[in-house]
């Protein structure tokens, strides 16, 4: 469910027409519901109400203040997967002791950062990871607080450029190898050991693998405890899918019954609960608007030929996305459904948003609107092309404000620098 809905023939979100944003802000833009972001949430953390669970919403999702700051108003955490997001999510409001900072390359000063910050964990990605803050922590005279990221060699049948649960995924210890790390952080003076992690992959709609993952990490936290270790923090990562297809809400598992996994497989175990959802939180939350500059009617096919472009939004290219497009003015019932492309004015061809879909006739200058934008999006915007990185706008009620800034193209050339020898 979600807040962008049509009315007297024309898209609005929540209470103000995207037609009246577009007039004032410029196409193309995001624009982010408040209604949804919080109803998603609210979903989300009822599902799991009585799990003893810290809700850590996966930053790089959507890393704007604004989303950041609802989500913390509602008492939500943060995962973090750079100093960049640490200091984000910090100055939008998220309680140091609600902040998990996970990621394969932190560097000395990003985990510096961390532990001056104080979060609750840094989630270790690799022995010589574990090594090296074992060393910075001790070198700050303070203790680090750590979970080990287990790979526990699942597939999550996602997309393979966001699996990350396979041994040949660079993300995780491998299982096999967790006791022996374990058992040696447990030794370290700068390290405070407080259980596992793991985050098998992102848009997963089969929830076999979390199954599987979780009844791994179960097991694995008995046979610590067995061998006389102690284990209080579960952080079982996000990758709950959602429905990006055009018969919404059908093929993607609930929050509910994703719970239900939770609860089979780690109700006992008698931990402390972390979970990163990101897109489950974002994903429905957010749209991108953007004006047809031309239809080009080929000879096998009509290209709608949009000023959104994939620098704006990545996600069909990279990962094969699907976006439903609708129409800003609704089109009539019996409307006739034409074949289209949608693409971008970017030189490449991969820049294109939609083939061979079903789509009611639209003019140049109409405005189109690519749903479920609101993960994944704004954050791997780009300039390519030089073109401006877009703004964000977020809605809430009959109110919009711009939350992110149109970043000129003037202030991007202005950061080249040209050097003395080229001059005259
Ligand atoms: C990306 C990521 C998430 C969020 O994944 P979603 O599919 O957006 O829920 C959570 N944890 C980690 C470690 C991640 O890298």
């Amino acid at each position: 469910m979600d807040h962008f809905t049509y009315k007297n023939g024309h898209l609005f979100a929540e209470d103000v027409a995207l037609s009246e944003i577009a007039e004032n802000v410029g196409t193309p833009f995001y624009a982010y519901s408040t209604a949804t972001l919080t109803r998603h949430y609210n979903v989300f953390a009822d599902a799991l109400n009585e799990l003893n669970a810290l809700i850590c919403f996966a930053v790089k999702a959507n890393s704007n203040q604004a989303v950041i700051k609802t989500l913390a108003n509602l008492g939500a955490g943060a995962d973090v997967v750079s100093g960049g997001e640490l200091m984000r999510a910090l100055k939008a409001g998220i309680p140091a002791h609600k902040i998990v900072f996970s990621g394969v390359g932190k560097t000395d000063d990003e985990i510096q950062l961390a532990l001056s910050s104080g979060i609750k964990q840094i989630n270790v990605e690799s022995e010589p990871e574990l090594d090296r803050i074992n060393l910075v922590a001790t070198d700050m005279g303070t203790v680090a607080n750590v979970t080990l990221r287990v790979n526990p060699d699942v597939d999550a049948k996602t997309h393979e450029k966001i699996s990350t649960g396979k041994l040949e995924n660079k993300f995780g210890i491998e299982w096999t190898r967790v006791g022996d790390v374990y058992q040696r952080a447990t030794d370290m003076a700068g390290v405070n050991i407080r259980g596992l992690s793991m985050h098998i992959g992102s848009q997963l709609l089969d929830l076999q693998p979390f199954h599987d993952a979780y009844t791994r990490a179960a097991d694995m936290v008995a046979e610590l405890r067995n061998a006389g270790l102690s284990v209080e923090v579960l952080d079982i990562g996000g990758g709950l899918g959602i429905p990006y297809f055009e018969d919404n809400e059908t093929e993607a598992p609930t929050p509910e019954a994703y719970a239900q996994v939770v609860r089979e497989t780690l109700s006992d175990v008698g931990v402390e609960l972390v979970l990163e959802p990101g897109r489950m939180i974002a994903g429905n939350s957010g749209i991108l608007v953007s004006r047809v500059i031309y239809v080009k009617e080929g000879s096998t096919r009509t290209f709608l030929i949009a000023d959104a472009g994939m620098n704006d939004l990545i996600r069909p290219t990279l990962y094969s996305a699907f976006h439903k497009i609708i129409p800003e003015k609704e089109p009539a019932q019996d409307a006739e459904l034409i074949d289209v492309d949608v693409v971008g004015p970017i030189c490449e061809t991969g820049d294109t948003f939609a083939k061979g879909r079903k789509m009611a006739k639209v003019e140049a200058g109409d405005l189109l609107v690519m749903r479920t934008a609101g993960a994944y999006g704004a954050v791997q915007s780009n300039t390519y092309n030089t073109r401006a990185l877009i703004p964000e706008v977020m809605v809430n009620g009959d109110k919009y404000v711009i939350v992110r800034e149109r970043v000129c193209i003037d202030d991007i050339i202005a950061l080249d620098r040209v050097p003395d020898w080229l001059d005259g």
